[in-house]
């Protein structure tokens, strides 16, 4: 029997959507909330927006414009470069950014009478994202129980989970394919198989690359 009633974190990338689809697996009832940031590119909340659709999950977006206000980063001025630094964080950071919208995300789900918050964040290709820790997320749960006095439990179902492992999952799923053609993760704002050229698109690229191959030789063998 499937258990109650899950929020999930939602982009419309892979990441969130492969979640996305592990919570419908699992949960009676889905939601998807996105939040509105100032994102680089318009593409971003449509694809959300069409794949919650697709899907028919009810799907709330929230303005989180204000991070635009606090840190000047890639992600949320057009001006500034998308780069990898050797050391550090890289320019699309924005401190405290999961740690605000978990907790924007643990408000809404009360109100909507769902205990269990679904976010596709991960440890293993770890980027410099404090917030993304698995240490982090559980601390983080214990708070928001507390200050809200209610039994969330935060899920992260991708933390352990390299690229070429989420492939697997999203194939696990049965939905490769749509993962695969529906959703964004691209930073010039392509979807799909995106402009194959920025850090986003060459990580996804080479996990897909190496789960393909390995599916081939496990089938061959
Ligand atoms: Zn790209």
């Amino acid at each position: 029997m499937k258990q109650e009633k899950a929020i999930v974190v939602f982009s419309g990338g892979q990441d969130s959507t492969t979640c996305l689809f592990w919570a419908m697996e699992r949960f009676h009832t889905v939601e998807a909330v996105t939040f509105q940031y100032g994102q680089r590119h318009k593409q971003e909340l449509d694809c959300a927006a069409d794949i919650a659709r697709e899907l028919s999950i009810k799907h709330h977006v929230l303005d989180m414009s204000l991070l635009g206000q606090l840190t000047p980063n890639a992600l949320t001025r057009d001006e500034i470069a998308i780069e990898v630094k050797p050391d550090g964080p890289p320019s699309t950071f924005v401190d405290g950014r999961n740690l605000l919208f978990l907790s924007f995300a643990a408000v809404l789900a009360k109100q909507i009478g769902a205990r269990h918050i679904i976010t596709g964040v991960c440890e293993t290709d770890f980027s410099g994202y404090p917030d993304c820790r698995d240490v982090f997320v559980k601390s983080l749960n214990v708070t928001l129980n507390l200050s809200m006095d209610y039994p969330f439990v935060i899920e992260t179902p991708l933390m352990w989970l390299n690229k070429e492992e989420t492939w697997e999952l999203a194939d696990q799923l049965g939905a490769l394919e749509f993962v695969r053609t529906k959703t964004l993760t691209c930073y010039n704002g392509i979807p799909a198989d995106g402009c194959g050229e920025c850090p986003a698109c060459q990580l996804r690229r080479r996990g897909l690359d190496a789960y393909l191959a390995a599916k081939e030789g496990s089938e061959q063998s």
